[in-house]
């Protein structure tokens, strides 16, 4: 068949209009597809991931009262079954292949100031240094009124800043002692 100029623009017209219909009453190309469930051997848990505002959701798998695994939850509208790498080690806080896990850090490592000598101390003795050495600094450093008589009850000898690993109830917890405390300094890196 021999086609003119003419005759080849229209039949192209008329195609290119027939493929944009059929992928307008397409809808969209990202349609979402249905509900994907688990089905474990081991009971399973939906959750909100603990460490950030995202709040992804997960599912725990347990079984005999320990934690087997958690993945991300396939239903969950914000993350849709991904995780990143913090919510992927969900399950670390509290096991290892359903072991409690002993590679949390049992005690904290001290090097006092001028030194160069690392020395291993307990979470007690830590927990109470820095009560005593923040309660110095804000007796020594506490800003009631600033120059012009105004007061401002601030200190601004600490900084805080907030880690990764901290979930959403401590950060909440952590910046309301900071403020009581007259911080102005309260920094945070929510994510790795
Ligand atoms: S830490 Fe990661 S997995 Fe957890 S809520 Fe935030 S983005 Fe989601």
């Amino acid at each position: 068949m021999e086609l003119s100029r003419r005759d080849f623009l229209k039949l192209s017209g008329v195609t290119f209009g027939g493929v944009l219909l059929s992928s307008l009453s397409a809808g969209p190309a990202f349609a979402q597809g249905g509900p994907f469930k688990l089905h474990k051997p081991v009971g399973e848990t939906p959750t909100i991931c603990c460490f950030c505002a995202v709040g992804c959701g997960a599912i725990v798998a347990a079984q005999d009262g320990k934690v087997r695994n958690i993945e991300g939850d396939p239903d969950h509208p914000v993350n849709r079954g991904s995780l990143c790498s913090k919510g992927m080690a969900l399950a670390q806080i509290n096991t290892v292949n359903g072991e409690i896990n002993r590679h949390r850090l049992q005690k904290v490592r001290y090097r006092a100031p001028g030194s160069s000598v690392w020395e291993e101390k307990s979470w007690d003795w830590a927990l109470e240094e820095i009560a005593k050495r923040v309660k110095a600094t804000r007796d020594r450093y506490f800003i009631a009124r600033d120059s012009e008589g105004r007061t401002v009850n601030r200190l601004e000898a600490i900084a805080s800043l907030g880690g990764a690993a901290l979930d959403n109830e401590e950060c909440s917890l952590i910046s309301k002692a900071m403020r009581a405390l007259g911080l102005v300094y309260i920094e945070h890196q929510a994510r790795i």
